[in-house]
């Protein structure tokens, strides 16, 4: 497996592929939900690279860029293990060395739900792919719905901007008790991980409502949050049941595909979690 840390030896590294290249970008700390990304490009592409780069762009000030969770030892084995051909892993001053000052920013879609929640994330998030796809120039480039704003953002940056890379949206990846796998839940005391389960239990009871023919969209978004506001640990920042393509928040009939999002706090631990509500 190569170890890349610039952009000109991926470059060099990508001139001399031959076929398809996927690309699975991360910010490292692998769980199975990474490496189900990895196994679908795997799976799909004559070769597959992938990235681990913790963004500082990506952070807000009092966020956790500091403590993020790393091991790059046991990421590698893991890369590797799964077939894994090449690893960019770029210095923060290969990507942003001194006099850096261009940054790419969705507008309306990166404005609601986490954009609200954090200040500048999505333009962190969209100059960091942006490069990252550059550097790799990958055919397919895979992204989970866990983070789902995130992927719309970057679908509509990709079809925006005419970059040659087909995003590719993988299923999430949960816990045998329904928590969705993230490099963040290591955060968590045993009492607040237990606690988080009710995240997708109302995600999935709301979810079933809805499937029963439940179309009142502050009835389904009032059950999630009532639900969540029962357990004493959660300190909720929004339920959000909105537009499944424009993210627009919904009132009234949910007449379209949409997606039901939250944002909860257990203690400093900020996690996300969603579903969507498919008609
Ligand atoms: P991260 O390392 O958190 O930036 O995540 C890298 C990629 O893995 C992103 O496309 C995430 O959406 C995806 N991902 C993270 N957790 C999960 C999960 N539980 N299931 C599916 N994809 C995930």
């Amino acid at each position: 497996m190569d170890i890349l840390t610039s952009p000109g030896e991926m470059h060099t590294w990508r001139w001399g592929c031959g076929g398809t290249v996927g690309f699975v970008p991360t910010m490292g700390y692998l769980h199975e939900g990474h490496l189900a990304l990895v196994r679908r490009s795997v799976a799909e592409n004559d070769v597959t690279a992938a990235s681990i780069f913790v963004n500082p762009l990506q952070f807000g000030p009092g966020e956790d860029f500091e403590r993020y969770p790393r091991d790059e030892e046991r990421d590698l084995a893991l890369l590797e293990q799964a077939g894994v051909a090449a690893v960019y892993m770029p210095r923060a001053e290969a990507m942003y060395p001194e006099g850096f000052q261009t940054s790419v920013e969705t507008r309306e879609i990166s404005l609601p739900l986490e954009g609200a929640s954090r200040p500048g994330h999505f333009a962190g998030v969209t100059t960091v792919v942006l490069k990252l796809l550059n550097a790799v120039m990958p055919d397919r480039a895979y992204f989970g719905k866990k983070d789902a704003q995130q992927l719309r953002v970057i679908q509509r940056m990709v079809r925006d901007l005419d970059v040659a890379t087909e995003i590719v949206a993988c299923e999430i990846v949960r816990e045998p008790d329904g928590l969705a796998m993230s490099s963040r839940n290591v955060y968590l005391s045993a009492e607040e991980r237990e606690a988080a389960t009710v995240l997708s239990q109302a995600l999935f009871e709301a979810r079933d409502v809805f499937g029963a023919g439940e179309r009142n969209a502050a009835a389904l978004r009032d059950g999630v949050q009532a639900r969540i506001a029962a357990e004493s640990l959660a300190q909720i920042q929004y339920v959000s049941l909105a537009d499944g393509e424009t993210l627009e928040e919904l009132a009234g009939r949910v007449e379209r595909p949409a997606l039901l999002s939250l944002a909860v706090r257990f203690g400093a631990t900020r996690l996300i979690d969603n579903v969507e509500l498919a008609l």
